[in-house]
């Protein structure tokens, strides 16, 4: 077999992708309790039926998001001016958590993505944000 030469580059482009996506899997892996609605075409994202989470379970997403963010991506408190910490209330949509997180390209964007679907007053999924910021609170069964 062919021995592959790698330049220094080249290794440290592997090691970096390595860690990335370790990155990833261990802030996936934070989330486990969260159970992905099972969608059979996008009836979920248009909105025809969402889920309804409890109080618990919406703090514990946000305190998740909370601990995450303080442990891999400590450096947005700073351009966001929350250098006294995150709160629940602070990383909602609307912040600039979420556009640092998407141009940050970290894989945290996904779940603080997710938290923006479930409404803060009666805690329904929805499929997208658009439908959560016009909830009318009214369960709708799949
Ligand atoms: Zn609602």
């Amino acid at each position: 077999m062919e021995e592959i030469k790698l330049t220094e580059l080249e290794r440290e482009l592997i090691i970096k992708r390595r860690e990335a996506e370790q990155r990833r899997q261990e802030i996936d892996s934070l989330f486990s309790f969260y159970d992905t609605p099972e969608d059979e075409g996008c009836s979920f994202a248009n909105g025809e039926w969402n889920v309804q989470r409890s109080k618990e379970f919406y703090n514990k997403f946000l305190d998740t998001l909370i601990e995450a963010l303080n442990k891999y991506e400590t450096w947005i408190k700073e351009g966001t001016g929350y250098s006294d910490g995150f709160t629940r209330e602070n990383i909602l949509g609307g912040s600039l958590v979420g556009r640092f997180l998407s141009d940050g390209n970290s894989p945290l964007y996904k779940w603080w993505a997710l938290q923006a679907q479930i409404c803060p007053k009666c805690y329904i999924e929805w499929g997208q944000m658009y439908y959560k910021l016009r909830c009318n609170h009214t369960y709708k069964e799949k």
